[in-house]
């Protein structure tokens, strides 16, 4: 099985995976293009009990409040990079972790790109990844 290293920016919270992502995917979504600072998040899922905090201290952000603690995002305490995050109902049992966290090249493709049409002009991705217009 496949173990991936994930960081944050200053490299405190370090997290390990093992075995292949659930799902795979990027998203030019508004809300993805603010949660992720970019043109496009690198959204990747990991069965729960893969992922392992090797390292560093997190602080949570609960988007729809604590009662609802299944949808919730963990960054960094000192660089507030980093991190997962949960996405309750979407897919139980998960993390997501941001691609980009691997900062590896051989790291697996995603599969589609959501919100296409929501795109920045510029940006381009290769053939094989489906593009969907919306969700
Ligand atoms: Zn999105
Ligand atoms: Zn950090």
């Amino acid at each position: 099985m496949p173990i991936f290293h994930a960081q944050c920016t200053c490299g405190a919270l370090a997290l390990e995976v093992d075995g292949d992502p659930v799902h795979n995917h990027v998203c030019t979504c508004t809300r993805c293009q603010r949660a992720s600072g970019s043109a496009l998040a690198h959204n990747v899922w990991f069965r729960e009990e893969n992922v392992r905090i090797v390292s560093g201290e997190y602080s949570v952000w609960y988007p729809q409040g604590e009662t609802t603690p299944d949808v919730m995002k963990a960054f960094c305490r000192i660089c507030g990079g980093g991190g997962f995050s949960k996405s309750g109902t979407y897919f139980p049992g998960t993390v997501v972790i941001a691609g980009g966290t691997f900062a590896d090249p051989s790291f697996p493709a995603p599969d589609h790109v959501h919100w296409w049409d929501n795109r920045p002009h510029w940006l381009d991705l290769a053939e094989p990844i489906e593009r969907l217009a919306g969700n």
